[in-house]
């Protein structure tokens, strides 16, 4: 089949959180809009177990509102929390935050990707959209105003805007022939779902015990999300164990801050890679989400970062009858504020990985002095704070 004589403005590859998002935003700023997943349409279902959690900061909730989908969000087992404690399990370094005292609603919000991803795709639904579930692409064909994308159904879609959110090991970043810097952590994410002994008190917890990172993050019906990131061997052990040893050893892991750990999930792991591709952006294909960058999960910025994509290429590329959404000045800007931010992000973990991870005992003593000097300074905090929350924060 040929491509339509008339391309669509604004092709995504990849339905997840940030690909989903990019199709809404494009389309109801009025651009012709195709948005191409291989699995199947994401369907959440209140009774369905939990299963992959973010933390979304103030920037991406806002975001959210703009799209008109954060309170559907939100009503699909999100929750808010007012609080964060972290803390070194080698020094008496400890930070807390805490909404009121910064002045913020909210320092966060956990919420289930499939919950997130199911409403974008319903808000799409009420758009002119048109959307491809279980569809693969298989060449793409350069021309000088569109890209023609090949699916394996032999149907072409030519796009004048190709978005590539199709995840960390992105296939069209690949095809572009855009290079990509990894930076492998040597470490994987187990990530579970548990009940403890003392309520979460709406806060996100997280200790450092040199290259172990734990983060329980509270959930809306009084259990946790957990996210503890440790080397490649010990994960694997962790993974073997049965559930009594294992909650007995991620009590120890928070120190006993919760008390007992007295239910646990299935548990699944994630190998650690951060990734930083070297152009986001290839004559009219563009990249976001996880297919730009990827970092280290310590501080839940992730799908934050992609989510902060979004709402730059929205911002820049033009729309309106007669523009062209991929337009180079908008394009490269977007490449230059967005790798900036994401490379600082990406830059910042790992310090923060070396600070909390290194035994050295000069760097312990004045991870120690460091950190409590921050805990006291409540300029100094809000700095810290609304870095994290992101720009609206
Ligand atoms: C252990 C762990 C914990 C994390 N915790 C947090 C957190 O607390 N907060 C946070 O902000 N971030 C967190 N992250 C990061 C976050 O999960 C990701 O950054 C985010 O999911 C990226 O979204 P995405 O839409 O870019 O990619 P993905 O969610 O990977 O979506 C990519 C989509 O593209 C589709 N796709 C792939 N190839 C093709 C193809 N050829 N054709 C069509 N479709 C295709 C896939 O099926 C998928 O649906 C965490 C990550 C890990 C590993």
């Amino acid at each position: 089949m040929k491509a339509s004589p008339d391309p669509f403005d604004c092709v995504v590859v990849g339905g997840g959180a940030v690909g989903a998002a990019v199709a809404l935003g494009m389309a109801q700023t009025g651009h012709r809009v195709a948005l191409v997943e291989r699995k199947p349409r994401p369907v959440f279902a209140d009774t369905a177990p939990v299963t992959r959690v973010a933390t979304l900061n103030a920037a991406s909730m806002a975001l959210l509102e703009h799209l008109g989908v954060a309170e559907s969000v939100l009503r699909r087992r999100g929750h808010a929390f007012y609080r964060m404690a972290v803390w070194d399990a080698n020094s008496s370094a400890e930070l807390t935050f805490d909404a009121d005292e910064l002045g913020v609603p909210a320092l966060g919000w956990t919420v289930e990707h499939l919950a997130l991803e199911a409403t974008l795709w319903e808000a799409l639904e009420a758009t002119e959209a048109v959307l491809l579930p279980d569809t693969r692409w298989r060449a793409l064909d350069w021309r000088p105003d569109r890209i023609d994308l090949h699916l394996e159904d032999r149907r072409v879609l030519g796009a004048r805007l190709l978005v590539a959110a199709d995840g960390a090991e992105s296939p069209l970043r690949a095809r572009a022939g855009i290079p990509v810097r990894r930076h492998p952590y040597h470490a994987k994410g187990v990530v579970a779902t548990v009940s403890t002994r003392f309520p979460h008190q709406d806060t996100a917890w997280q200790r450092f015990n040199q290259e172990q990172i734990l983060a329980f993050l509270p959930l809306a019906d009084g259990r946790c999300s957990i996210v503890w990131s440790q080397p490649e061997f010990d994960a694997e052990d962790v993974l073997e164990l049965d559930d009594a040893s294992f909650a007995a050893a991620l009590r120890d892991a928070l120190g006993g801050r919760l008390g007992e750990i007295e239910s646990v999930s299935p548990r699944a792991a994630w190998e650690l890679v951060g990734r930083q591709a070297q152009d986001y952006s290839r004559g009219r294909l563009v990249l976001v989400g996880d297919a730009a960058h990827t970092i280290h999960p310590l501080a839940g910025q992730g799908l934050n970062l992609g989510l902060a994509d979004v709402r730059e290429l929205l911002r820049l590329s033009p729309a309106g009858p007669g523009s062209d959404p991929a337009s180079p000045a908008a394009l490269s800007a977007y490449t230059r504020s967005r790798r900036v931010e994401n490379e600082t992000m990406l830059r910042s973990m790992e310090a923060l990985r070396w600070l909390f991870g290194s035994s050295l005992p000069l760097v312990a003593s004045a991870r120690a002095l460091g950190v409590t000097q921050v805990d006291r300074t409540l300029a100094l905090k809000r700095f810290f704070a609304l870095r994290a929350l992101g720009p609206q924060g």
